[in-house]
């Protein structure tokens, strides 16, 4: 079943814990990895992995002609990694693709080989699967965390053997679920890393999707009044007041879900709250108090729609949410406000399938 395994798969994809390009890169080389190797294997190789990394990089370090400058993979000072393989670069120019590991590999490349790995085990790999306050491994395990030792892994390195396992191993099912959807999951991990990309060197380029794809923020800011009376000037998830705290209108259901501009998707919410919600599904209480609000305010809202001139689908936009809500898995987790992510449990489900009926008939 990928069903689940592509919903949590986006859940990593929308936390925002990450402040470089590392989990992408981890993720498509994964996919690469399992691909490659015909049938989906039990376990890829830290050191398989590190040198996929340094392909995927290879290219992303040469100076990005536009800023005439190597662009940054991270939202603070250059990501490691990234400037690693971009020293190794310029120490080799002739070198167009990233060269090929063994006894004619140039000098330099098993150093860097090994530094990229060290990496990858010390940050990305204990943390991907953190989502929220939890951890799921529905990709992997691994025979370390994020408190693993350098002069472990050195011994390791060194070929003394010693406690560190370099076998990252695969779930069966992320192993075939990788291979089966390799052409759909590829691309999608490429968009996220281009987005953080162009977020982080704050290139124009970043407009152009949000122009042809995104919301039209200015439109909306001219709902924050009204939404504002609507729900008595409090915010619609934490219910404190919004009064001099900088606020913004959110999608109910997320813009990257499925895009509705509608009326009913709308609530406004501080901006804090909203920074948080990010792209995760509300939990099923808010879901409740946000059905109620349309039920109960529906004469509201028609009137709010008339005087803004903004679309108002009822119909469509619970049928969206319907649709988005009855196909949760087990396990997933939904944004619960202050007290973080929760995991949706199998008692929950049956409200979550009544969930957006009631108006729908209504
Ligand atoms: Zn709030």
């Amino acid at each position: 079943m990928t069903l689940p395994f592509l919903e949590k798969l986006l859940q990593v994809l929308a936390q925002g814990g990450f402040s470089s390009t590392y989990k992408y890169s981890v993720l498509l080389g994964l996919i690469d990895l399992c691909v490659e190797a015909g049938h989906p294997p039990t376990s890829v190789t830290t050191r398989q992995l590190a040198r996929r990394v340094v392909e995927l990089y290879w290219p992303q370090v040469r100076p990005y002609p536009a800023l005439q400058a190597v662009l940054r993979q991270n939202s603070g000072g250059q990501a490691r990694i990234a400037w690693r393989v971009g020293q190794f670069r310029q120490t080799h120019p002739d070198l167009i693709s990233p060269p090929r590991f063994g006894p004619r590999a140039p000098v330099g490349f098993d150093a860097l080989l090994s530094e990229v790995e060290w990496e990858l085990v010390r940050q990305p790999l204990p943390l991907l699967q953190r989502v929220g306050g939890g951890e799921e491994r529905f990709l992997y395990t691994i025979g370390w965390d994020q408190h693993v030792r350098k002069s472990t892994f050195n011994v390791y390195k060194q070929g003394g053997g010693g406690s560190f396992d370099n076998r990252i191993l695969l779930q069966p099912e992320a192993a075939q679920s990788l291979v089966a959807l390799a052409s759909v999951i590829r691309p999608l991990v490429q968009q996220h890393w281009i987005v953080r990309v162009q977020k982080i060197n704050r290139l124009a380029e970043a407009e152009l999707d949000s122009f042809l794809f995104g919301t039209e923020r200015i439109a909306l800011r001219a709902l924050q009044a009204p939404l504002r009376a609507l729900q008595d000037g409090r915010c619609f998830y934490c219910n404190n007041s919004l009064s001099n705290a900088a606020s913004e209108v959110d999608h109910f259901l997320p813009w990257s879900r499925y895009p509705d501009d509608g009326l009913d998707n709308l609530v406004l919410a501080h901006d804090r709250c909203n920074r948080e919600k990010l792209h995760f599904l509300a939990d099923l209480d808010f879901g409740h108090r946000w059905e109620a609000r349309s039920r109960e305010q529906s004469e509201r809202l028609d009137e709010l729609a008339a005087t803004a001139a903004w679309s108002r689908d009822r119909a469509r936009t619970f049928g969206v949410v319907a649709s988005v809500y009855q196909g949760l898995p087990e396990g997933v987790r939904l944004w619960a406000g202050r007290a973080g992510l929760r995991r949706l449990e199998s008692g929950d489900l049956s409200g979550v399938h009544g969930f957006g009926r009631g108006l729908l008939v209504a």
